[in-house]
């Protein structure tokens, strides 16, 4: 494969940009892979090469690089209009009322610019709502580059994953496992009373994809209501992915307090949004008093693009198409591991999938996961999947950006490049794309 100005492109940007990306997760290895354009499913590279794309912008393009008209159009014409005002506009309330009237936690929703800036609000909100410090996270969880939750360890031994977040701010933040009511039951017996929110996203899409067991949302719930905590569901991957327009809340029949969103509801424009109850959400400024603002919150073109994206969505067979593919792949890739690397384990559920390198090879690959289960733990491959981050992270991480990532690559795939980061099919792939997809995880397996 060419990739000459990939590496002509990454030596300029070096000069001039730490680790030459503006996001790290780019930094692919040898260099990164720098994008021409997009077409369809496809991306074409600097250096020409057209490849499968699954990464898809990390969630947000549920069509793919191919945009239906009616999305087109409504981009043109708000860029055309002038880009954004200081002052609101129709398009936002379109948007809005489209939110709460599909996703069943929201009422009443703020929207801001990246799935950071929604669960920084969000964490604020909670602290400032109920005027208390703390928030339990989960493990190996991830909600953006903010100080809350970049933190590693336990509840009461936290410490900051990052250089530049003080060791005073991790201690508000207490870690616990997905998926262990138990230690959630012993968070709350401890810190109860001084925790504002439980933070999670219904399913970890950061960490290999992990489903929740029956059940443990429903335990979150309920110690979130006996403690007087909020409980906030951070949606910025599942948020009109999973569960198609209800979200993952309306899949599992869960309804949080909070709900943050970030990705798709753009449209493919940067965007993050707070919702939740009108009650709740109506403690931000100018409204309420815990403070919240931003120059480009509501940006009419993001706001265009995310409303007529979703409001496609609502009236085709989107995600009837992109959850078929998904199952289709999950399905061709596990008779392929099955066949030829039954220590793998597919993971992921409607239009998510991913691999992940953790596992012994099972005695009898009837004990191996596909994904996508919501039977769990009744399920008879369930032994072997991750049930929390600790079981992705002891992957394999470096065989899968060093040799499979890029024999993927090869093959004319390009998926997210470590074993954390979930990938996802679009509109824009084909049936055709998935069997090419699937023969090249033949060969790079
Ligand atoms: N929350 C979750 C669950 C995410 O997956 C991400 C980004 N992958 C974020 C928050 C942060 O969003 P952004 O990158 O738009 O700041």
């Amino acid at each position: 494969m060419r990739d000459e100005r990939s590496r002509e492109l990454y030596d300029r940007a070096l000069s001039v940009m730490p680790g030459g990306v503006n996001s790290s997760v780019r930094a692919t290895m040898p260099y990164p892979l720098f994008v021409e354009r997009g077409d369809g499913g496809h991306v074409i590279d600097a250096d020409g090469n057209r490849l499968i794309d699954y990464v898809m912008g990390y969630g947000p393009l549920l069509y793919g690089h191919d945009l239906p008209d009616s999305v087109q159009s409504a981009i043109q014409s708000h860029a055309s209009a002038g880009p954004m005002y200081g002052a609101p506009t129709e398009v936002e309330i379109d948007l809005a009322e489209f939110v709460a009237r599909h996703v069943p936690s929201v009422e009443s929703v703020r929207f801001v610019n990246s799935g950071t800036e929604a669960t920084v609000s969000a964490v604020r909100l909670a602290r400032g709502y109920t005027g208390r410090d703390k928030i339990v996270v989960m493990q190996g969880g991830y909600h953006g580059a903010q100080e809350t939750t970049l933190v590693d360890g336990e509840a009461g031994d936290a410490h900051p994953s990052t250089p530049g977040v003080p060791q005073e701010f991790a201690r508000h933040t207490l870690p616990i496992p997905f998926n262990d009511e138990e230690a959630a039951q012993e968070v709350f017996e401890e810190y109860g009373d001084d925790i504002a929110a439980v933070l999670t996203e219904p399913i970890l899409g950061n960490t290999g994809i992990v489903m929740p067991e029956d059940g443990y949302h429903e335990t979150l719930r309920d110690l979130c209501d006996d403690y007087g905590s909020l409980l906030i569901f951070d949606e910025v991957i599942t948020g009109f992915r999973v569960g198609g327009l209800q979200c993952a809340q309306g899949e599992f029949g869960v309804t949080p307090d909070v709900t943050t969103f970030g990705k798709i509801v753009g449209g493919g424009f940067p965007v993050g949004a707070i919702g939740g109850t009108a009650e709740i959400i109506e403690s931000f400024t100018p409204a309420g008093e815990v403070f919240q603002s931003g120059t480009f919150s509501g940006h009419p073109v993001t706001m265009a693009a995310g409303y007529e994206s979703l409001t496609y969505a609502a009236e085709n067979d989107v995600y009837e198409h992109v959850n078929r593919l998904g199952e289709k792949l999950r399905e061709g890739i596990t008779e392929i591991c099955e066949d030829q690397a039954p220590e793998y384990t597919v993971v992921g559920t409607d239009s998510m999938f991913k691999t992940v390198f953790t596992r012994e090879a099972p005695e009898s690959f009837e004990n191996s996961c596909s994904g996508g289960c919501r039977q769990r733990p009744t399920c008879p491959r369930y032994e072997t999947c991750p049930k929390n981050g600790g079981d992705v992270a002891s992957a394999q991480t470096d065989r899968w950006e060093r040799v499979f990532w890029q024999e993927m690559r090869e093959q004319g795939v390009f998926l997210t490049a470590n074993q954390f980061e979930c990938q996802f099919t679009s509109y824009a792939h084909t049936d055709e794309d998935v069997e090419k997809t699937l023969e090249a995880y033949k060969e790079a397996l």
